[in-house]
């Protein structure tokens, strides 16, 4: 049995949400939780750029991921 971490809390990701709580994003796997948390990073950052660019969110996208994932 694979036992999934999570990549920003580094917490163990229990059996049943394996299959429903894992977010994939990039390489990494983040939890329920952390998945929250990044999307509620990336609408306070974009909340404060007048313009939406979709290359700057797929930027602080990434940006946020590794910084949580660090
Ligand atoms: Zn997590």
């Amino acid at each position: 049995m694979i036992s999934i971490v999570c990549d920003a809390c580094k917490k163990a990701i229990p059996g049943p949400e394996k299959l429903t709580g894992v977010k994939y994003v990039l390489d990494k796997a983040i939890c329920k939780s952390c998945a929250k948390e990044l999307d509620r990073q990336l609408a306070e950052e974009m909340g404060k750029r007048d313009k939406y660019k979709l290359s700057a969110y797929r930027n602080l996208y990434v940006k946020t991921l590794y910084k949580m994932c660090s």
